[in-house]
């Protein structure tokens, strides 16, 4: 007999920043739990599946990658569309990556936003975290005041390298997209 309260969930997840953030190394840490120091830009649309058990739930995402698109800093409504939440990228070794955040929320949240009126949950991912986070501090950057004024549901410190908060992050951003719906 079919169990009536198995639910099951499919998101379209964007994965946006400026080129070599490590956009690509990231979904492939949380996909194929592996990392390699060269990836090459390929062009197109690359999708990712990864499968959560949630609960008594099922939670697949898509995860939409973007390749080569990204250096003119901005996407089209039709690849936006039917997201549910997304993570913007920066890189912590580059000031303008970070600096770049702010155009690629505000080009997100112009061409998107869901059935009732809200813009979608997107979690701020400070990546390449094992090689220190001198950029944020030598620049007074404050986090946690930058993605309230900003409207991130929250951001981590990331390695795609060193596999650190990549999971958790996921785990927020699912929250966040669950408790929405
Ligand atoms: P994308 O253009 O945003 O998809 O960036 P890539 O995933 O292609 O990564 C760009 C470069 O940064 C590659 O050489 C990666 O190996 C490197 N990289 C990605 N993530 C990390 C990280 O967490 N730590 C370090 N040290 N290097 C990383
Ligand atoms: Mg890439």
């Amino acid at each position: 007999m079919q169990n009536n309260h198995h639910k099951e969930h499919l998101y379209k997840i964007l994965v946006i920043g400026d080129l070599g953030v490590g956009k690509t190394s990231i979904i492939k840490r949380y996909v194929h739990h592996n990392f390699s120091p060269n990836y090459r830009a390929t062009i197109g649309v690359d999708f990712a599946l990864k499968v959560l058990n949630w609960d008594q739930e099922t939670v697949r995402l898509q995860l939409w990658d973007i390749a080569g698109q990204e250096r003119f800093g901005n996407m089209t409504r039709v690849y936006y569309r039917e997201a549910m939440g997304a993570f913007i990228v920066f890189d912590v070794t580059r000031l303008a990556s970070f600096e770049a955040v702010t155009k690629w929320k505000e080009d997100l949240d112009s061409k998107l936003t869901l059935a009732n009126g809200k813009h979608i949950a997107t979690v701020l991912l400070a990546n390449k975290c094992d090689q220190g986070r001198d950029v944020l501090t030598n620049n007074g950057i404050k986090m946690e005041q930058f993605c309230q004024e900003n409207g991130f549901v929250g951001w981590f410190e990331t390695s795609a390298k060193e596999n650190i908060n990549i999971d958790e992050a996921a785990n927020c951003l699912v929250k966040h997209i669950i408790a929405s719906e």
